[in-house]
């Protein structure tokens, strides 16, 4: 039997604590290092209406999440989570299960002006909002449907006034937007917003990743230290993704999450689920445990949550610790499938 909020813990005792829901596979955007439009294009099998969870399957799947697995915080993402109408709806359904502490959404913002204040008022407190450059080409060009930096910041503007706790994301990479590591640090500072830096990672088979391209944790603090003096600063709690830096002499913050070259799958407490209900243990993951068959068939909460326990517990992925070692190219699942 499971019982009630009891902590699950995987073959490397780590236990299950954050729960990631893409609530969709589409975007507005066609960002060249996850959804590049040439593989992306306008016959792309998206996935039907059908085939993604309702809001209904998601809150059974959250509440079993959070009652019996020890799930405390939530995040939405996508694809572009705000594509998904009626988003406030099921952050509504979220908010009112008995144990959620955090909900939080990973977001491109420009659906934001809209939509901000009927997320807060729904019960969401955190976005984190992606933004690569604040050169107006070079953003056009990265996300592939040139789309202007004034249309994220307005976002990022709304979220501020409707109450929302706003970081934002940069993903680093090398040849595309380093120049950028700088003018953004000053630009978020002045501004107020933690900013975290994401090393670019091999998440899919479709971004052409290259170790070459990756721009480090350590280069990204060497640039802007240059600039502005950096100290390294104590994590906010036990598993937080991000390594944390003060501007010396204030309470100004940064993060960067250095996912390749200073791996953190020791304390990775975190399980995803796609838009199609697939429980996936690991962003690099091959293939995902299918919960949609489950939570169609007439199985019972206590069943379905066994189930998920027993995935938990079986679980040794470290992908990041073994990438190195790792010979033979693996099949991953794509980043606009799970979200990051
Ligand atoms: N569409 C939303 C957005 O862009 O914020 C949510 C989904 S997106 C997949 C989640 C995060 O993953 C974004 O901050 C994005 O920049 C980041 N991301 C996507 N592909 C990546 C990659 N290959 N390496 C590192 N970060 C990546
Ligand atoms: Fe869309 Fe986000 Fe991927 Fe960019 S990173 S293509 S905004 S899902
Ligand atoms: Fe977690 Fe997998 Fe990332 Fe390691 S590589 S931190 S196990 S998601």
């Amino acid at each position: 039997m499971v019982s009630k909020s009891q902590s699950v813990y995987d073959q490397i005792n780590r236990p299950l604590r954050d729960l990631r829901i893409s609530v969709t596979d589409k975007c507005n955007f066609r960002c060249t290092y996850c959804m590049p439009a040439e593989l992306f294009g306008p016959d792309y099998p998206f996935l039907e209406r059908h085939e993604i969870l309702s809001f209904e399957e998601i809150e059974r799947l959250t509440r079993l999440f959070v009652n019996s697995l020890g799930v405390k915080k939530i995040r939405i993402t996508g694809g572009e989570p705000l594509m998904r109408k009626d988003l406030p709806q099921l952050i509504e359904k979220i908010n009112a299960i008995d144990g959620v502490k955090d909900i939080a959404m990973t977001t491109n913002g420009v659906l934001l002006p809209k939509h901000a204040k009927a997320l807060k008022k729904a019960g969401l407190m955190r976005v984190s909002i992606s933004l690569d450059s604040l050169d107006d080409e070079l953003f056009g060009q990265i996300n592939g449907r040139g789309v202007s930096v004034q249309e994220v910041l307005n976002g990022i503007d709304a979220a501020k006034e409707a109450g929302l706790q706003v970081k934002i994301n940069m993903v680093v990479k090398r040849g595309m937007n380093e120049k950028e590591i700088v003018p953004m640090a000053k630009f978020f500072r002045e501004k107020g917003h933690i900013l975290r830096y994401i090393e670019f990672m091999d998440v899919g088979n479709t971004n052409e990743w290259r170790l070459d391209d990756v721009y480090s944790k350590n280069q990204i603090i060497e640039d802007i230290h240059k600039d502005m003096p950096l100290e390294p600063i104590d994590p906010n709690y036990v598993g937080e993704v991000a390594t944390r830096y003060r501007y010396v002499g204030s309470n100004d913050e940064i993060g960067i999450i250095s996912s390749v070259t200073d791996a953190f799958c020791k304390s990775c407490n975190r399980a995803r689920i796609s838009a199609e209900g697939k429980l996936y243990t690991c962003l690099f993951s091959s293939e995902g445990h299918d919960l949609r068959d489950v939570l169609r068939s007439s199985v019972s909460d206590e069943e379905v949550a066994k189930h998920i326990q027993a995935i938990w517990q079986g679980r040794k992925d470290q992908y990041s610790v073994d990438r190195s070692h790792l010979k033979n190219k693996r099949n991953k699942v794509e980043m606009s499938r799970i979200g990051g």
